[in-house]
């Protein structure tokens, strides 16, 4: 999506346009002000994926609805918060062979967790199949400086690509948060301009595969529950 006052910039904002959006999850284990989903709010992934399995992706249906498309350039996992999915090494594999480059849209903190041993599955996916970790830094997602410092050189350790997605309202509300992350290179920023109506959305070229497993034209399935609410792309 472009920056409405790109040329204020004086350089070229990067954009993100996905072909295909995979929502694996509705569930979240953040609750952030001004999320468009009306996602469960979840602190345990094994007692949200074992009461609510509604909530969650199933890795056949993905493979049905993957193997009847054509391969595309740009897939996007996001949830919720993808990470909760059990089973989202699995997921990326199959979305890997179908798209060119995959991105992993995550709030990050489990990039901190002080136990990583539960995380070294999806570390070896996204290493081995080169995904690229899109992390949310904005003031909605309240992710500290520091802590995606601490973030990204980890990441930056590991040899495993990212980029910083920053979804503000307004020019002055990115400057703002750009100035926060200073120690992250331009190439790696991605401008999403926050979105007020589900029109300024993006719109993956393909279509959203929903967490029923249905390849739908529209960006999110829930996101008439709450037409209302600011909206922003996650
Ligand atoms: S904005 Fe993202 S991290 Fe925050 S509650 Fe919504 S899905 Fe979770």
């Amino acid at each position: 999506m472009a920056l409405s006052a790109e040329e204020d910039l004086g350089a070229t904002v990067n954009t993100f346009q996905p072909d295909l959006i995979v929502e694996v999850t509705g569930a979240c284990n953040r609750a952030c002000s001004g999320c468009y989903a009306p996602n469960v709010v979840a602190k345990d992934s094994t007692e949200v994926f074992a009461k609510r399995p509604e909530l969650f992706l199933k890795t056949e249906a993905l493979n049905d609805v993957l193997s009847e498309m054509v391969p595309v350039e740009i897939a996007s996992i996001r949830g919720g918060e993808p990470t909760l999915h059990p089973e989202l090494p699995s997921i990326i594999n199959m979305v890997a062979i179908r798209a060119k480059e995959v991105f992993l849209e995550t709030h990050a903190r489990w990039l901190m967790e002080e136990n990583f041993i539960p995380y070294l599955g999806l570390l070896k996916a996204i290493k081995d199949n080169g995904t690229i970790v899109k992390i949310s830094f904005d003031k909605m997602h309240g992710l500290k400086a520091e802590e995606l410092q601490r973030i990204t050189h980890f990441l930056n350790w590991h040899d495993v690509d990212f980029r910083i997605a920053i979804t503000e309202p307004t020019l002055a509300d990115y400057m703002e948060t750009r100035s926060l992350c200073g120690f992250i290179k331009d190439e790696k920023i991605i401008y999403q301009s926050m979105a007020i109506s589900a029109d300024e959305l993006v719109k993956p070229t393909v279509g959203t595969i929903n967490v029923r497993g249905e390849l739908k034209a529209t960006l999110n399935h829930k996101f008439n529950v709450a037409p209302e609410l600011r909206v922003a792309y996650a």
